[in-house]
């Protein structure tokens, strides 16, 4: 059995593939699952019976793999295995299941897809995404009214598929019966592929055109699909008609949605579009704490702060950091240092917006670091404290910053590039030299580039 450290690993493993499956075959096939133990880079499941092991195997290997190698920091396999003492993974089975027998009444033509965290309730909203959020609240409050369709669009990871689910919700608690469909265009794309393979087109149809609210998440699947368009734009008809709402998310506006069919692009353009931006430094800072508090984190504010300033892009990666900061927390018991933080953030930040830092946010950073200002540091003076500021400024631009002697020259009042060369020079001797205090403060810049970058 499983230790309490590694007990929670699986538990952290669990919660981040959850949220990427959906609830009911969560609960089916990941609950009644169990860490025996972890050995090396391999950790051994234990699951009820032989179905179970291969639906797992054949569905969630992948995913499983993933998430424990983030929370291990490094490549981590979950291996199932049948377990050898069942009575308690069995019983844990038989009761999800009698809950679920027992529990509200599931409507079978239209399978529940929400992820249950995707709620108003749940959403932070802030400048950049205020007018899709209260798009979204008016939508919910008088569906197929107003604003018929919804067409929500923006960049990946800033809460499309979260405000859609909302609706959902929403709409759900109104009235339990309501007959509504969310799914990715893509799915649409297969669900139709195999209704036809398997001569049951009709059934397809029904299902999707007799929705009282149909979701359709990431449109831009089907730009270039002409059987799927046609077939979407039959189901958009048959439910607009019928008085009902459509909500579309798009990673793009419909007017860049290409190629696709002009009739379906109009049909977007009918209701109200609606953006939704990267958050700003305070909506970012707003998200961090309600979802540390979500987690039952307790997280200091300069650590929220460098997340907040480092992830600016996708609320999904801030998720994922905090995650993996909870459940080394869990795992370590320590504290959060700067630098533990960092290394963790930089899993999150995609190779390609990982920029070198400018140079001119070097020279803020030493500026400020030396007490003088930014003109005084690209200036012409000779003063000591100014040469030795501004060769420091140069020297971290080339060995933090990555950038090119020619800019660097260019940048600090038009210095050619001998003078960079000359300022690396110093520099280089000056940590080396005895007295330590050039080679401390370029730890401490770099350390604060570091964490800019
Ligand atoms: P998209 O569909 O735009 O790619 P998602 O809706 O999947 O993005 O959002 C990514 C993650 O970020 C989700 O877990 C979602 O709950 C979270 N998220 C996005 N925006 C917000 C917000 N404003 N408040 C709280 N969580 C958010
Ligand atoms: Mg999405």
């Amino acid at each position: 059995m499983a230790d309490t450290v590694e007990k929670n690993l699986w538990r952290e493993v669990l919660k981040l593939a959850g949220s990427e499956i959906e609830q009911k075959e969560f609960d089916t096939w990941l609950q009644p699952t169990r860490l025996a133990s972890v050995e090396d880079s391999n950790l051994l499941v234990e699951v009820p019976n032989g179905l179970y092991k291969d639906f797992i195997n054949e569905q969630y290997t992948s995913i499983l793999n993933e998430k424990a190698s983030i929370l291990m920091g490094r490549k981590a396999f979950v291996k199932v295995v049948e377990a050898t003492s069942q009575s308690e993974l069995f019983n844990r089975d038989r009761k999800g299941k009698e809950q679920a027998r027992g529990g509200e009444p599931v409507n079978r033509e239209t399978p529940t897809r929400l992820n249950r965290e995707y709620t108003f309730e749940t959403f932070v909203i802030g400048k950049s995404n205020q007018f899709c959020a209260a798009a979204a609240q008016a939508v919910a409050e008088n569906p197929g009214k107003r604003y018929n369709p919804l067409f929500i669009y923006g960049s990946v990871g800033l809460g499309k598929t979260h405000l859609m689910q909302a609706i959902g919700h929403r709409l759900m608690k109104k009235d339990k019966s309501i007959r509504f469909s969310y799914l990715s265009a893509d799915q649409f794309m297969n669900e139709m592929i195999n209704a036809i393979k398997n001569n049951r087109p009709d059934a397809f149809r029904r299902k999707y055109r007799t929705a009282d609210i149909l979701l359709v998440d990431d449109i831009q699947y089907i730009a270039g699909k002409e059987g799927t368009q046609e077939e979407f734009f039959h189901t958009f008809n048959a439910v607009f008609e019928a008085g009902k709402q459509i909500v579309i998310s798009s990673d793009r506006a419909p007017k860049d949605l290409a190629p696709i069919e002009e009739r379906l692009r109009n049909r977007f353009e009918w209701g109200l579009i609606a953006d939704i931006q990267a958050p700003d430094y305070e909506t970012r800072m707003a998200i961090i704490g309600k979802k540390a508090e979500t987690l039952g984190l307790d997280l200091p504010r300069n650590v929220a702060d460098i997340i907040a300033t480092r992830i600016t892009t996708n609320i999904r990666a801030i998720e994922g950091a905090l995650s993996k900061l909870h459940a080394l927390i869990a795992l370590t018991g320590g504290s959060l240092t700067a630098e533990t933080v960092n290394k963790v953030l930089t899993e999150f930040i995609p190779e390609d917006s990982r920029q070198p830092t400018s140079i001119e946010k070097i020279q803020e950073l030493v500026a400020n670091y030396y007490g003088i200002s930014k003109r005084d540091l690209v200036s012409k003076s000779r003063k000591a404290r100014l040469a030795h500021a501004r060769q420091m400024a140069m020297y971290l631009c080339r060995t933090h910053g990555g950038c090119i002697l020619a800019d660097i020259g260019a940048a600090f009042g038009n210095r050619d590039h001998s003078t960079v060369l000359h300022a690396m020079k110093k520099i280089e001797e000056g940590i080396k030299g005895n007295d330590g205090k050039t080679a401390s403060e370029a730890k401490d810049l770099a350390s604060k580039i570091e964490l800019f970058s």
